[in-house]
C-alpha cells in the first residue's frame, strides 16, 4: 500500500520508543517508524513533509470544552480580563453593545473574575442598569455557575425580593432584602428560562468558526460536556452538511440550563460525531466558592461550604437510571463532599446488573463512567476512582488562570489536595486532561501541560508543587487520555498504525524545551483524517 501523507527527519512521540518518520494512507496511520524504512512507501502521489526537527504528535484531544460557549463568547458582549479589567469597563462594553440593540432585545456576555478586577467585587444589577437600561442583559461570570442580571432581566424572569432560593440556588439580596442581580448556580434557570436561545445559524456559523480555532491549537478532537436538544440539533445540521471542522464527543444535559429534565438522549457515532453520555451537575466551581466542600471557604461569607446539586439517594437514582440504559455517566464533581456522593453513586450503579453496553462506533469503546473536574479529592477518593476505572478529568490549566481566586478562597489545608495530578497518576487513575474554556480565557494544550508541569499560578505563585507531573507523562493524557475517556481509544489518540491519522506538528520537540517556554511553541500543521487542515 502506498502512502497518500509522509512525514520524516523529526521525533515522532509515539510514547513507546524512537520513531523519525510516519506514513498516512487515506484517513489512517499506515506505519510508524525509521525514515529509512518508510519512505519506501512513497510513490509519486504521496505528499512528503519534511520536518526539519520539529515534533509530530497526536492531534490534541479537549476532554473537556463548552464548544458552543466558547462559540457563543465570539459573538457576546466579552468581559474576560484582558477585554474588561474593571466593572467600568464592562460597563462601558454593555453600554456600546446597547446603543447597538434593539431595546427590548437581550445582551448577553460572560467572563468576568471579580480578583481580577480593578474594585475587586462582582458587579451587580446596577451597574448593568446603567450600562442598558433598556435592555434585558446579564453576564455570566468565568465558571458559568453565577450570572448577574440586570434589572430588566430580573423583572424578565419575575425575580423579586418574595421569590425564594430555588433548589440548589441562591438568590444573592442586600440587607434590605432587594437581590443584587447575582445568582448562583440553579438560581441562574430563572433567567435562562426566559432569555431567547441565539438563532440557529448565528450559532452554527459560530460553532464553526470556534472550532476552527482548535485545529490552529493543534486540536482535533474536543467533548462539548453539555448541550440541550437545540444546540445538539446545531451540531447535527453541521455533521450532516460535512460542515463540522473538527471531531466532536457530545455530553447530553439531563438537566437543562432553564431547569427542565431532558430526555435520555439515543446514541449515536458518527465519524465526525458521536454522542453516549449524560452528564450531570453535582456542585458549583472552587472559583467562585460554590463547589461543596467539608471545610468552609476563607473571604466568604461565614460557614460558606458550597453548593451540593442533589440528594445523595436521588442522585445515585438519577445515576442509575442513566446506567441501566446503556449510557454514560459523566458528573461535574469539584469539592470533596461531591466527589464522595459521586463515587458512592457510580459504586452503587454498577454492582446493580449492568445495562447493555453501549453501541460506540468501534468495538472496543467501552462505557467508563467520567468525573469531571476533580477538584479536590481525598486519597481515599483517588484510590477508589482507580478501583472502580471512573475516568476522571482534570484540568491542569486552572492552576495557572484561576490560581490566584484558589490561593484566596480555599481552605489552606485543602491546598495540597488540588486537582493532584501526581497523586492521581501514582493511585493508577486514568485521566483526560482539558481546559474547560471558556472557564479559561485560553484553550491552549500547551499551556495546560505547563501547567500540569510547573503548578504556578498566573502571578507567578507556584501551588502544591508537589503535585506536579512530567510533560512526557503530561502529553498523551491531552490525546490518548481524551480518547479512553470517550471510549474510542481503539480508534484515535495514539500514533500506532490503524489508527486514524488526526495529528498535529510543533516547531519543537515539547520534551526538550524548558516548561516555561512551552506555550511559546507554534502548531505549523494539523492534520485530521489524513488530510492537512491547517499550516501556518
Ligand atoms: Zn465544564
Amino acid at each position: 500500500m502506498r502512502a497518500t501523507l509522509l512525514f520524516y527527519n523529526g521525533p515522532v512521540l509515539t510514547g513507546n520508543g524512537d520513531a523519525n518518520a510516519l506514513a498516512v494512507a487515506n484517513s489512517t496511520i499506515l506505519a510508524v517508524g525509521q525514515a529509512d524504512d518508510l519512505l519506501d512507501l512513497a510513490g509519486p502521489q504521496t505528499k512528503v513533509v519534511d520536518l526539519g526537527g520539529r515534533a509530530l504528535l497526536p492531534g490534541f484531544n479537549d476532554a473537556h470544552i463548552h464548544l458552543w460557549k466558547v462559540a457563543m463568547l465570539l459573538r457576546q458582549v466579552d468581559v474576560r480580563p484582558a477585554a474588561a479589567p474593571s466593572i467600568e469597563a464592562i460597563v462601558q462594553a454593555y453600554a456600546t453593545r446597547a446603543a447597538g440593540t434593539p431595546p427590548g432585545a437581550w445582551i448577553e456576555g460572560r467572563g468576568f473574575q471579580e480578583s481580577l478586577l480593578a474594585e475587586r467585587r462582582s458587579p451587580t444589577r446596577y451597574d448593568l442598569d446603567r450600562a442598558a437600561p433598556d435592555h434585558p442583559a446579564f453576564v455570566t461570570r468565568t465558571c458559568g455557575h453565577i450570572i448577574v442580571a440586570n434589572s430588566r432581566a430580573l423583572a424578565a424572569a419575575g425575580i423579586t425580593r418574595e421569590t425564594p432560593d430555588p433548589p440548589g440556588g441562591e438568590i444573592d439580596r442586600d440587607e434590605h432584602g432587594e437581590p443584587t442581580g447575582i445568582l448562583r448556580e440553579r438560581a441562574m434557570t430563572l433567567i435562562r428560562q426566559v432569555a431567547p436561545p441565539p438563532p440557529q445559524p448565528l450559532l452554527q456559523g459560530a460553532l464553526v468558526e470556534a472550532a476552527e480555532q482548535q485545529l490552529r491549537l493543534g486540536i482535533t478532537s474536543v467533548c462539548d460536556p453539555g448541550v440541550d436538544e437545540y444546540v445538539l440539533d446545531a451540531y447535527l445540521a453541521l455533521e450532516r452538511a460535512r460542515a463540522l471542522p473538527i471531531r466532536v464527543d457530545l455530553m447530553a444535559l439531563r438537566f437543562t440550563p432553564d431547569g427542565r429534565r431532558a430526555e435520555l438522549p439515543t446514541p449515536f457515532a458518527r465519524d465526525r460525531l458521536k454522542l453516549d453520555t449524560v452528564k450531570f451537575f453535582a456542585d458549583g466551581g472552587l472559583s467562585g466558592a460554590t463547589a461543596a466542600l467539608s471545610l468552609p471557604y476563607r473571604n466568604q461569607p461565614a460557614g460558606s461550604y458550597g453548593i451540593l446539586y442533589h440528594e445523595p439517594e436521588a442522585f445515585a437514582e438519577e445515576v442509575w437510571r442513566v446506567h441501566e440504559a446503556g449510557l454514560r455517566v459523566a458528573t461535574h464533581a469539584i469539592g470533596d463532599r461531591t466527589i464522595e456522593m459521586v463515587l458512592d453513586a457510580y459504586e452503587a450503579a454498577s454492582s446493580t446488573e449492568p445495562g447493555p453496553p453501549v453501541k460506540p462506533l468501534s468495538p472496543a469503546g467501552d462505557r467508563r463512567h467520567r468525573i469531571e473536574h476533580f477538584g479536590l479529592p481525598t486519597t481515599a477518593h483517588i484510590v477508589r476512582a482507580a478501583r472502580l476505572g471512573v475516568v476522571v478529568v482534570p484540568q491542569p490549566v486552572f492552576i495557572h488562570s484561576l490560581g490566584r481566586s484558589f490561593l484566596t478562597s480555599l481552605p489552606e489545608t485543602m491546598l495540597p489536595q488540588l486537582y493532584p495530578l501526581r497523586a492521581l497518576l501514582d493511585a493508577g487513575c486514568t485521566v483526560a486532561l482539558s481546559s474547560d474554556a471558556p472557564v479559561v480565557p485560553d484553550n491552549n494544550p500547551l499551556l495546560g501541560l505547563r501547567a500540569a508541569a510547573d503548578r504556578t499560578s498566573a502571578d507567578g505563585v507556584p501551588i502544591s508543587p508537589q503535585q506536579a507531573v512530567s510533560v512526557t507523562e503530561a502529553l498523551p493524557l491531552f490525546s490518548r487520555g481524551g480518547a479512553l475517556a470517550e471510549g474510542q481509544a481503539d480508534r484515535k489518540g495514539s500514533l500506532t498504525p490503524g489508527q486514524l491519522a488526526d495529528l498535529c506538528i510543533l516547531s519543537a520537540d515539547p520534551r526538550a524545551v524548558p516548561i516555561e517556554q512551552l506555550a511559546e511553541l507554534r502548531v505549523e500543521i494539523t492534520v485530521l483524517g489524513g488530510r492537512i487542515v491547517y499550516a501556518a
